[in-house]
């Protein structure tokens, strides 16, 4: 697993790559490069690799972030509770290295209800990635 740090991750990633893991920005909807992804393969954290997410749980959600109905495994993914920007949200963040991901709904389709509405700065993707392999 990557752990670059923040001065690394800096030269490494895109300004809105940067801006949205390290200092939990979002990025404005339908212009990320996931939003409209539909390739097979397992979406990746673009800070340490981690596998997040998988296309067979990805859905339209029409709202222009890549949404998904669930994680890879629980156990990549943290999530808290986030007050900003007036709002009562869960964060969801890298559980390997803290990136921000983005946040989750309830509003999603069966059978687990859940949106994770995530920005696509935050991700990598690997397509026909094996599952489990990162
Ligand atoms: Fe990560």
């Amino acid at each position: 697993m990557n752990t670059d740090d923040k001065p690394t991750l800096k030269k490494r990633l895109s300004e809105i790559q940067y801006r949205v893991t390290q200092e939990a920005a979002t990025e404005q909807p339908f212009s990320g490069q996931f939003w409209n992804h539909w390739e097979e393969g397992a979406y990746r954290c673009i800070c340490c690799a981690a596998e997040l997410f998988l296309s067979q749980d990805k859905f339209d959600a029409g709202c222009g972030w890549p949404s998904f109905s669930l994680p890879r495994d629980a156990a990549n993914v943290a999530e808290r509770t986030d007050l900003s920007h007036g709002m009562r949200r869960i964060e969801v963040t890298c559980s390997h290295c803290g990136a921000h991901l983005g946040h989750v709904f309830n509003d999603g389709p069966a059978p687990t209800g859940l949106r994770y509405c995530i920005n696509s700065a935050s991700l990598d993707f690997k397509s026909d990635a094996p599952a489990g392999k990162t």
